[in-house]
């Protein structure tokens, strides 16, 4: 997965075709994400 540093949406390969793309807004810089989800812990 990757994520669109402008609008913040998350892209898959298929949506950003060949170039890599955002769909949404068609920003150029995307970066990657990690697959595991981040988990947030609350530290009281
Ligand atoms: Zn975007």
């Amino acid at each position: 997965m990757y994520k669109c540093l402008n609008c913040g949406k998350e892209v898959s390969l298929e949506q950003a075709n060949e170039k890599i793309r955002c769909p949404f807004c068609g920003y150029r810089i995307i970066m990657k994400t990690r697959p595991k989800k981040v988990v947030r812990v609350l530290a009281r």
